[in-house]
């Protein structure tokens, strides 16, 4: 029988956008359904996060300029005057880089692509043939894909409604951002807690981070959470992991936290502790589809588990990074609309956290190389203050490390440094295309540049492989004898 659409999408999130229109580019007939605005949007905190790191980081170069003297100041006092940061201004930029955001996803945008948007909250439903079903119209479709993103996890602890918390979201509501107290511990050990301890540490804030793991940031290479906790703890954030909370109190207007054995008092608690799938309300169980609690379960082609139905972004719970997310749609509207056949592959996919100095990561951590690839791993590294513009920055901290296979193969790179979320992509456009690090020791970068930190790296791989070629080394080293001997 018939149906009236190629693709049903539900959620116009930043996924669900994307995909809508890639399948409208490819003459798909496709319905994108919209629930009505409940007033948060993860990418608004995507861009409010990066908006207040920016304004800081501008705030801290102008202080750190000032001390090494470029500047002087024609005021009488002694004191080098420091700007301070107008949060208010600050959320008004951001909520202008949302609305210039918004004008080009907009759903008008969709429609003139010829979508059928649908404003309002459906569900599937199974009989007599599956359908979602929004404002009494059953939109029967090949294919569905479920892109509602995801919203902050709240701690399950007795008393924390009633002490009271704060999510990512809520900061930008209102004036918490200004009205927030001066002690503040963050629960979470994510990308998202990290960033958001930094900044407020650099508002001058006395910051906990509280994290049931071992480690912050612990999908990451142990050698990179370990240098951006040491850049927080000398920035003055306290970091206690390995710390669960099991309970929380409110004495004298202050919070307690219970973290472990520690008990520390505040004056306002900010879960950071991760994401969890937007799905109430669209009757996944009545057509098959499993989830847990972190998100929606699927195979590598994003079907879930009834293999009409997709799913893509932070509603699987996956990295929760909004590239990433429009990387899987662009898989799922693939699969759907053609045939299932194309397959995520996340190792060549980068991201970046947004600390100073950035993470820019792409690929394998040493010890996932190692699981897969055992003595065939070798780790190159350099460093930012070898980096003549990290110097002129004075943007010392960091790290560039590779990890390689013998001939060359790049299986992961972790750059800790000024603006490494920028030229990651490099080494994964070379792992996407299954380049040869020796290409990147090739590829010689303008002058003075960070990026230089990779062909660097590049070079010291390629002197150290040569080292441990000893025939190669030899060779090389009789024929110069050689040479030598012959000339004249
Ligand atoms: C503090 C913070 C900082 C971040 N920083 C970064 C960053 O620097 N870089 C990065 O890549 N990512 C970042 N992210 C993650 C990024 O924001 C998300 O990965 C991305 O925006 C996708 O979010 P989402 O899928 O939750 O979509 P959202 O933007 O939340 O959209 C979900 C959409 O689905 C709709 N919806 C929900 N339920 C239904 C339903 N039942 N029916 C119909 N529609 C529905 C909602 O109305 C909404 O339009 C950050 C996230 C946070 C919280």
């Amino acid at each position: 029988m018939a149906v009236d659409y190629d693709l049903v999408i539900i959620g116009a999130s930043p996924e669900g956008i994307f995909a809508a229109a890639t399948a409208a580019s490819l003459n798909a007939r496709v319905a994108l359904v919209e629930q009505p605005f409940k007033g948060h949007l993860s990418r608004s905190d995507a861009i409010y996060s990066r908006t207040l790191t920016r304004a800081i980081g501008f705030s801290k170069q102008f202080k750190d300029v000032s001390e090494c003297g470029w500047f002087s100041f024609s005021s009488n006092s002694e004191i080098t005057p420091t700007p301070s940061i107008q949060l208010g201004e600050v959320q008004s930029w951001a909520k202008q880089v949302l609305c210039y955001q918004a004008e080009y996803n907009s759903l008008a945008i969709l429609a003139s692509l010829g979508v059928d948007v649908i404003m309002g909250s459906g569900s599937f439903c199974e009989l007599p043939r599956q359908a979602f079903i929004v404002k009494e119209r059953r939109l029967r479709s090949r294919a569905y894909l479920i892109a509602t993103g995801s919203a902050p996890t709240i701690l399950d602890l007795d008393t924390l409604e009633q002490i009271g918390y704060l999510t990512t979201a809520d900061l930008w509501q209102e004036n918490n951002l200004e009205s927030i107290g001066d002690r503040l511990a963050i629960l979470g050990e994510t990308p998202i807690a990290v960033e958001l301890a930094q900044n407020f540490a650099r508002l001058g804030k006395d910051i906990y981070i509280i994290s049931e793991s071992q480690r912050i940031l612990p999908a990451e290479d142990p050698e990179v959470s370990q240098l951006i906790q040491a850049v927080l703890e000398a920035e003055g954030v306290k970091i206690l992991t390995a710390s669960p909370v099991t309970q929380v109190k409110s004495i004298e207007r202050k919070k307690w936290v219970q973290a472990g054995d520690r008990a520390v008092e505040v004056d306002e608690i900010i879960l950071a502790l991760g994401r969890s799938p937007n799905i109430q309300g669209l009757n996944l169980e009545k057509v098959d589809v499993k989830f847990g609690i972190r998100g929606i379960k699927l195979n590598k082609k994003l079907q879930t588990t009834n293999p009409r139905i997709y799913a893509c972004g932070d509603v699987a719970g996956g990295y929760q990074f909004l590239h990433i997310a429009q990387y899987e749609a662009s898989i799922a509207v693939k699969n759907a609309l053609f045939a299932p056949y194309f397959h995520v592959d996340y190792r060549t996919i980068p991201w970046a956290i947004f600390t100073t100095p950035q993470l820019g990561r792409v690929g394998m951590t040493e010890a996932q190389a190692r699981k897969r690839y055992g003595k065939d791993v070798f780790v190159v590294r350099q460093y930012f203050k070898s980096i003549t513009f990290a110097q002129v920055l004075g943007e010392n901290t960091g790290f560039c490390k590779l990890v390689v296979r013998s001939n060359g193969e790049i299986l992961g790179a972790h750059l800790v440094g000024s603006e490494a979320a920028e030229y990651i992509g490099t080494i994964a456009l070379a792992l996407q295309q299954k380049i040869k690090l020796r290409a990147i020791a090739n590829l010689f970068s303008p002058f003075p540049t960070l990026s230089d930190i990779l062909n660097k790296s590049a070079r010291e791989w390629q002197r150290a492989n040569l080292n441990r070629n000893k025939t190669l080394h030899n060779f090389l080293k009789s024929l110069f004898i050689c040479r030598r001997n012959w000339s004249s």
